[in-house]
């Protein structure tokens, strides 16, 4: 098979941002940890609420920037992170993360830069840059799991 490294998309509203998780959350299998990348209001916290509408998990979706982690129940549960107020892994350790990452469930996590020595090595990146309502949304897969992810998408297209 042909190596297919990243996928590059284009919103230009929240709610196409929402529709490009929500495609996404369809594909995601027990396991998937999606690292999410960008700046503050660059979308981060919309996609998840796509990609948890994807996962057909009814709950409000907010950022769980001052409880860290934010539990949705599902077919497939999702651990939803914002470690924006971490200043490095350490403190990932004392909440186990292992269990989350490593489980059967979805983890999606926001400010995942702070935590990068701690990503599994087969993780789904995502990269989002704000250009007023513009978002460039760069998708990255980096092993053979994540790899399906981004061909399902690719698909799609
Ligand atoms: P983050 O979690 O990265 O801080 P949020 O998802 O909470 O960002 O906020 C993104 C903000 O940008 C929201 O207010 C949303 O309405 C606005 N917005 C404008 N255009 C877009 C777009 N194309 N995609 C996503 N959000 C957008
Ligand atoms: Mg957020």
């Amino acid at each position: 098979m042909n190596q297919l490294k990243s996928l590059q998309f284009h919103t230009a509203s929240a709610k196409e941002t929402e529709a490009l998780g929500e495609a996404i959350g369809e594909l995601l299998v027990p396991g998937t940890v999606v690292a999410l990348y960008g700046n503050l209001g660059a979308g981060k916290t919309t996609i998840t609420r796509g990609m948890a509408r994807g996962l057909k998990i009814e709950d409000m979706i907010h950022s769980p920037t001052f409880n860290l982690l934010h539990e949705h129940k599902g077919l497939i549960p999702l651990y939803h992170f914002d470690v924006y107020r971490l200043t490095d892994s350490s403190d990932m350790e004392d909440l186990g993360y292992e269990e989350y990452f490593y489980s059967s469930g979805v983890t999606i996590i926001e400010w995942s830069e702070i935590i990068a020595d701690i990503l599994p090595p087969d993780h789904l990146e995502i990269h989002l840059n704000a250009d007023s309502d513009m978002r460039t949304i760069i998708i990255t897969s980096t092993g053979n799991k994540t790899d399906l992810i981004l061909r399902g998408l690719n698909n799609l297209q």
